[in-house]
């Protein structure tokens, strides 16, 4: 199998189900932030993250946010309000961060999969980390309708 070849796709990350997390049998699902959790312009986690989050946690799934974001206030603003682990600056495709958080919840990598939008990246750390890669579309235009109210709401504030 090639090293860019994702082992499972899906269009959104919503659409990993905590059935499917009990059938792969993922103790530890990695997750990507900018692209595949929330679009890259996106302030604010998505609504369904936190219920997502619950449902993998339910499951038996552990989430670990992994993202090469370089901005420790963006990749926390995500996590915190979800009582996440998680690892900015990660330097994908690198695995170490992968294989460091994956050895210190103490799961094998039969059960871990790193989920991503981004093959360059995420699908290539994954496999570096000898662990599965599962792969989303790219997350354009989420929450657009909310920043939109937002930003209607701020500039309205300022008139
Ligand atoms: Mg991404």
């Amino acid at each position: 199998m090639s090293i860019f070849r994702a082992n499972r796709k899906f269009d959104r990350f919503e659409d990993v189900t905590p059935e499917i997390l009990r059938e792969e049998k993922v103790k530890l699902l990695l997750c990507d932030l900018d692209n595949t959790l929330t679009s890259r312009l996106s302030k604010n986690p998505a609504e369904e993250l936190g219920s997502w989050v619950k449902a993998c946690q339910k499951a038996g799934t552990e989430i670990v946010v992994i993202s090469n974001n370089v901005s420790k206030k963006r990749v926390q603003n995500f996590c915190t309000p979800f009582k996440l682990h998680c690892v900015w600056w990660a330097n994908k495709p690198l695995s170490v961060h992968l294989t460091k958080a994956r050895e210190r919840l103490g799961v094998e990598p039969q059960y871990t999969v790193m989920m991503g939008d981004k093959w360059s990246t995420d699908v290539l750390a994954a496999k570096f980390a000898g662990i599965r890669a599962w792969k989303v579309e790219h997350r354009k235009g989420f929450l657009k309708d909310e920043e939109k109210k937002e930003e209607n709401g701020d500039s309205k504030k300022q008139n």
